[in-house]
């Protein structure tokens, strides 16, 4: 490896230019002309891939028709999280509508061997000191994360308004009520004066559209509807029935890196397909220590999710109370923790999110701007550097864990950190020392063909009994095919109409043409990889606003055109300068499978989170709901 000297007169033990070139050609191969389309619909024939496996079956109750002050679409975090603060804000005339057998979202869904969410979970589970519940581990399993939706359901005496098992079909706006109609598939009609979309960002499980996908004999199913019956064992592990089984697993996203460990240690043989690596760092998982929880202070989560969120924001803090990966990716990039004056890198990248705004920053940006120094350091290279760094050590970690050499070079990912989700993990690279453990590297083509009998891939067939699909969920595609139903506003305008030339949002929430809604989604808003945060900031805005109109006797809000317009463009203004990053990315659902058709309006508020829910505080301490257009009328 050579040693090169960069302009700002650091050493590095890597070439640069040689990585660049590399990340540029990893790139180039995976690009494909058919983008989003490679993927096909579960829909038709492919419909039982998303099968409910948890429900019980044969469920019936009577079809409800009545009216409700609330319909809160989802019983994932977003859902409960909202039931919960509009429970706290006194409004209790509210039902939950969700299409799983029980509580959790995505935690629902997502049952597979080893699912666990790698955001700490003292920052990810809501409400922690209002529940009392204390996290047997720094990083929950998928089984606590469900217990503990259960004790928030429980809290919030969700259960009891909810629907669970049933399937919103339409939603459409009747202006001479002044309501919802909600319609589901169990007969359901209800005349909700507001409506909460909390569908969930990656919610609709995709297939790769792949030749011979229908001809395989053998058994097939999506990671998010694991199927144990067929598998044996139980979120842990022990997937007893699978010790004379051929498995094949297609895919090594942030799902495959988690189950694979445990296929690894039941299968008779297993064949990872990849066609992309995922950075593999650290987990350090610990169990929560007793001394420490009961030494926390009140107000302990909200400090420690400040925390966390202002560092993944590039905000200084005095420390960095979860210390872990992502963290410490973040505070790599932004160059160090912050003392009370900003780093330079850290104002540069504010410099380039176009995040003038608060007091502190525009004094930090002044002095960044009259600084010299920083005129000659290069910061996006600065950036660049901290973040070949970074993903060299994270091919190191290959080198040292995986035997075979050729097998942890392919394991070793050549692009920047974010260009993807980063996975964090102890045992995924181990695997591939077990001798029942193949990886089969598509170096970017991805699976040729399916065969009765298995897996084609470079005029190889692999014979397999089962075939997993670890092939992630639609991002890029319209919203009511993601949400499952329909949405027809003022005099019939559909979502898809209304943002088919991008989205335009009253931050984030609201939506011009959809009176009364409130829309729980990354886009426009603030986003946090801690994203039960975000949703709990959406409730308690959207809880707040609710509970305003009743006071006011308003029974009708819509966004101004105006503020409507002014939030798209200040969206626009503040994403700018994402576009050449994302282009510079190994295709994925980050980036629209690599044809990005930069919309910067679809992006996050790019601000960062933490200033946007500051923007949002402030808008409420207002008092004035400026920007929302109310009309008066008797509540009935
Ligand atoms: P992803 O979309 O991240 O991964 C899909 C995988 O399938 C990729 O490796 C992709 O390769 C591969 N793939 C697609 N088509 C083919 C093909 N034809 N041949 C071979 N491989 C193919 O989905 P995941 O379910 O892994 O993760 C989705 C998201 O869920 C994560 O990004 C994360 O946000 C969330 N998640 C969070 C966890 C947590 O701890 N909090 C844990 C697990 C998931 P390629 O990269 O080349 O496109």
């Amino acid at each position: 490896m050579s040693s090169t000297v960069v302009p700002q007169g650091v050493r590095h033990n890597f070439d640069p230019d040689a990585l660049r070139e590399k990340y540029r050609a990893e790139r180039d191969k995976r690009i494909r002309a058919d983008g989003n389309d490679q993927y096909v619909e579960v829909t038709g024939d492919f419909s039982h891939y998303v099968d409910d496996p948890h429900a019980t079956p044969g469920f019936t109750r009577e079809a409800l028709v009545q009216k409700v002050e609330v319909v809160i679409i989802g019983g994932g975090f977003g859902g409960m999280l909202a039931a919960a603060r509009l429970r706290e804000a006194g409004i209790t005339n509210f039902i939950l509508i969700e299409k799983g057998g029980g509580f959790g979202g995505t935690w629902y869904w997502n049952r597979y061997p080893g699912a666990s969410c790698d955001i700490e979970a003292y920052v990810y589970l809501p409400l922690l000191e209002e529940t009392g519940f204390v996290p047997r581990q720094k990083y929950t399993n998928a089984e606590e994360t469900l217990e503990y939706c259960e004790v928030l359901a429980q809290r919030y005496r969700l259960r009891e308004q909810a629907l669970l098992q049933t399937q919103v079909k339409s939603v459409s706006w009747q202006e001479s009520s002044r309501r919802w109609q909600v319609k589901t598939d169990r007969g359901d009609q209800l005349q909700a004066r507001f409506i909460i979309h909390s569908n969930g960002p990656l919610n609709r499980p995709k297939l790769p559209g792949i030749k011979g996908i229908d001809q395989f004999k053998g058994h097939t199913f999506h990671t998010s509807r694991w199927d144990y019956a067929y598998t044996g064992g139980t979120s842990f592990g022990e997937l007893t029935n699978l010790e004379d089984k051929r498995v094949a697993i297609i895919g090594t996203g942030a799902t495959a890196v988690q189950c694979v460990p445990h296929l690894a240690a039941s299968a008779k043989a297993l064949y990872v397909f990849q066609r992309t690596p995922s950075s593999i760092d650290v987990r350090n998982n610990q169990p929560t220590d007793p001394d420490w929880i009961s030494a926390q202070r009140a107000g302990w989560q909200k400090r420690r999710q400040t925390n966390f969120e202002s560092i993944m924001s590039g905000l200084p803090v005095k420390e960095d109370l979860v210390g872990d990966g992502w963290t410490e990716a973040f505070r790599n990039l932004f160059g160090g923790l912050g003392d009370s004056m900003p780093s330079k890198a850290r104002l540069a990248w504010w410099a380039i999110q176009g995040a003038f705004s608060s007091k502190r920053r525009e004094r930090g940006l002044k002095q960044y701007l009259t600084d010299k120094a920083v005129q000659h350091m290069g910061l996006p290279q600065k950036m660049e550097m901290a973040d070949f760094e970074k993903m060299e050590k994270v091919r190191a970690r290959a080198d040292a864990l995986v035997s075979d050499k050729s097998t942890a070079e392919s394991l070793k990912p050549y692009y920047r950190q974010f260009c993807k989700r980063p996975c964090f993990h102890d045992e995924y690279l181990q695997s591939f020392n077990r001798d029942n453990v193949t990886l089969i590297d598509t170096h970017g083509r991805g699976v040729e063909a399916f065969t009765e009998k298995g897996v084609l891939f470079d005029g190889e067939e692999y014979e397999v009994d089962c075939i997993i699909f670890a092939t992630g969920f639609e991002v890029g595609t319209d919203y009511s095919r993601r949400a499952g139903y329909s949405i027809e506003g003022v005099n019939g305008l559909t979502v898809t109409e209304k943002w088919q030339d991008g989205m335009a949002t009253f931050h984030g929430l609201h939506a011009r043409g959809f009176p009364n809604s409130f829309f729980f989604g990354p886009i426009q808003s603030g986003f946090t990889a801690a994203f039960t945060y975000a949703l709990d900031e959406n409730s308690i805005h959207a809880a707040y606003i609710i509970d305003q109109l009743r006071q006011r006797g308003a029974t009708r809000v819509e966004a101004s055109a105006k503020a409507e317009s002014d939030w798209v463009k200040t969206v626009i203004q503040k994403a700018r300068l994402t576009e050449d990053f994302q282009k510079s990315c190994t295709p994925g659902y980050y980036n629209n499978e690599g044809h990005v058709q930069f919309q910067p309006q679809n992006t996050f508020y790019g601000g960062g989170p933490m200033e946007f829910f500051e923007l949002m505080a402030k808008w409420r301490g207002k008092g004035k709901l400026d920007g929302l257009e109310l009309q008066l009328s008797t509540y009935e």
